[in-house]
């Protein structure tokens, strides 16, 4: 099983690495890796692995059958090539910042309006939330954003730990979409914004609220009686 350093040190932008097996030339599988793989509503990451001069740029990065899998541009690796990874930073850390925002958005929708989330997904561009609830408008939503804006100029600490299952699913909110159940596993990785938010999560986050910065409303959209859309994004 890869060791997928991200889930301890979202800010290793370099690192080391060996190819334990390459499938049809261009999907590569590690001993370790820095790549977070699309899901949970974020997207996978890029950057670039490096062996001596040759260059492979990392365009995808999957979970098949329970393995981070990296899709490079060429092949060329193979198993047992030492690698170095480069992780396209100034994706991530927009990623980063938004997929906390995501999480503190949620949490004052959910503690407002009881409203659960029934869908997201983040982009680099843009996060978008689909929650149940049926009286709302523009000002009410643009008025939880302004409460998240405030939380973004505190020094907030965002930690990540690791909960026996049991305990876990103790903690109140812990899971926050409608209908979802971590993964079955005995230990499930908690990410906490200390006062704010607790939740089961496998994503990478900024440590510190402050980070984050401000974020704005791009759309909202009506999807059913209740089913709301939203798009927000980071302003900067
Ligand atoms: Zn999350």
């Amino acid at each position: 099983m890869t060791k997928a350093l991200f889930l301890d040190d979202s800010y290793l932008k370099e690192a080391d690495a060996a190819v334990v097996s390459v499938k049809d030339g261009k999907y590569i599988v590690l001993d370790r890796t820095i790549f977070y793989a699309r899901g949970g509503g974020q997207p996978h990451d890029g950057g670039k692995m490096v062996k001596g001069d040759e260059v492979y740029n990392v365009v995808y990065v999957g979970k098949f059958e329970g393995e981070i899998s990296h899709e490079i541009d060429h092949s060329g690796l193979s198993e047992g090539d030492e690698v170095h990874l480069v992780l396209d930073w100034e994706r991530r850390y927009k990623l980063m910042r938004s997929h906390t925002a995501a999480h503190v958005v949620a949490s004052l929708l959910n503690q407002g309006t009881g409203a659960l989330i029934t869908g997201n997904q983040i982009e680099v561009d843009y996060v978008r939330f689909d929650f149940s609830l049926e009286n709302y408008n523009r000002t009410v939503l643009e008025g939880y954003l302004a409460k998240a804006n405030k939380l973004f100029s505190t020094d907030t600490a965002v930690k990540s730990y690791y909960l026996p299952r049991e305990e876990a699913l103790k903690v109140p909110g812990v899971i926050k979409m409608a209908g979802a159940l971590p993964p079955d596993i005995p230990v499930l990785r908690i990410v906490e914004i200390v006062g704010v938010d607790k939740q089961a999560d496998g994503g990478t986050h900024v440590k510190n609220l402050r980070e984050v910065g401000n974020v704005e409303l791009v759309k909202t959209e009506n999807k059913g009686k209740s089913n709301r859309r939203i798009y927000f994004k980071l302003s900067s």
